[in-house]
């Protein structure tokens, strides 16, 4: 393959970090990805995506870029989600393999030349998979209860606990890059497309500093966004449940109509009536919220807004302009 070359210092490497207010962890992560680079012996592209932070990200990035030629910074208009950064990331790299990775350090650097070796192996993509998670309790059952629940009703084979952390190969980017599809699940689409992947165990550390930028509403729309864009579950539990529903009421009916019939006797059934409205109620409700959720991302789809727009770029010739980046 082309894009394999024998000897290191032949090939060039572009990490992907989205980066949302994270001026505590910035120039750590620069040190260790660094040295890794060092140890590697490649070319190197070290491309920030800058979510619309409103801390000193954006000047401590800039610092770096005076310093140091290999990084480019994306800078968007506002802040998009970490999910479109990573795309915008994407398609802005030129490396022979990118690495997605986060900016707070959960995900090591120091795991990257396993990544290498693989690919340099012939795997289009590898990516970490969690092995041990360092966060809160309630978190952690959230997540092992996701994944397990994804795997299941999926229409696709996506890998327990594995995040965005990966490498891939530049066919994949590629790819990826030719998938105009909005409210992206990444580390969905990067399974969908196939080819041979792999998983390597990592364990997953705190984050260096600062707080988590996933907010509670952020996590559950990355969620809905994986069961939605890959799963046609949530659907089916909507016809299932009103199929039951009806199939119990019919039964349920027929009892009394007999009753009635033969023992002349009616249930007094007040209780059993608002029970009957109020959970037929919440059963419609439940399933237009899910017809909802396909039909908002329909809505979406349709209305082809660039998935995000680039208010300039540091460390780049073009950087200056700022320009809107139609979907590509
Ligand atoms: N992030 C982002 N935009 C957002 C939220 C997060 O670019 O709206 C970045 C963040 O800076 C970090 C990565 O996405 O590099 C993962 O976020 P975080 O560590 O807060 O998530 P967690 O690890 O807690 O799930
Ligand atoms: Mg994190």
């Amino acid at each position: 393959m082309e894009s394999q070359p024998a000897e290191n210092k032949k090939f060039k490497l572009s990490f992907i970090i989205p980066v949302y207010n994270e001026e505590k962890t910035l120039l750590e992560l620069y040190e260790r990805i660094k040295k890794v680079i060092e140890e590697l012996r490649i070319r190197y592209q070290i491309l920030f995506v800058d979510d619309g932070s409103q801390d000193r990200s954006v000047q401590i990035l800039q610092s770096l870029c005076e310093k140091d030629a290999g990084i480019q910074v994306i800078l968007f208009s506002r802040n998009f989600g970490h999910q479109t950064a990573v795309t915008a990331g994407l398609h802005y790299a030129s490396g022979d393999a990118v690495v997605v990775m986060d900016s707070d350090l959960q995900d090591p650097p120091e795991i990257i030349p396993q990544f290498v070796q693989k690919w340099q192996e012939g795997y289009q993509v590898v990516y970490g998979i969690r092995k041990k998670r360092k966060e809160h309790i309630f978190l952690r059952i959230m997540y092992a209860l996701f994944y397990r629940m994804l795997k299941t009703v999926s229409t696709i084979e996506i890998p327990l606990d594995a995040g965005d952390f990966c490498l891939m190969d530049k066919k994949i980017v590629k790819l990826l890059n030719s998938i105009p599809e909005r409210n992206r699940f990444v580390r969905g689409i990067r399974s969908w497309v196939g080819f041979n992947q792999i998983g390597i165990p990592y364990e997953r550390d705190k984050r260096f500093g600062g707080e988590s930028k996933y907010s509670l509403g952020k996590l559950i729309k990355l969620a809905l966004d994986g069961f939605v864009s890959f799963s046609y579950a949530p659907l089916r539990f909507a016809s299932y449940t009103g199929f039951s529903v009806s199939a119990f009421s019919l039964i349920y009916g027929l009892g009394t109509f007999f009753q009635k019939i033969f023992t002349n006797t009616t249930v007094p059934g007040y209780t059993t009536t608002i029970i009957m409205i109020c959970f037929l109620g919440g059963v419609q409700l439940i399933t237009i919220g899910i017809i909802g959720e396909y039909l908002g991302r329909i809505y979406d789809e349709v209305k082809n807004r660039p998935l995000y727009i680039v208010r300039g770029i540091l460390g780049s010739p073009e950087g200056q302009d700022s320009e809107m980046k139609p979907d590509a």
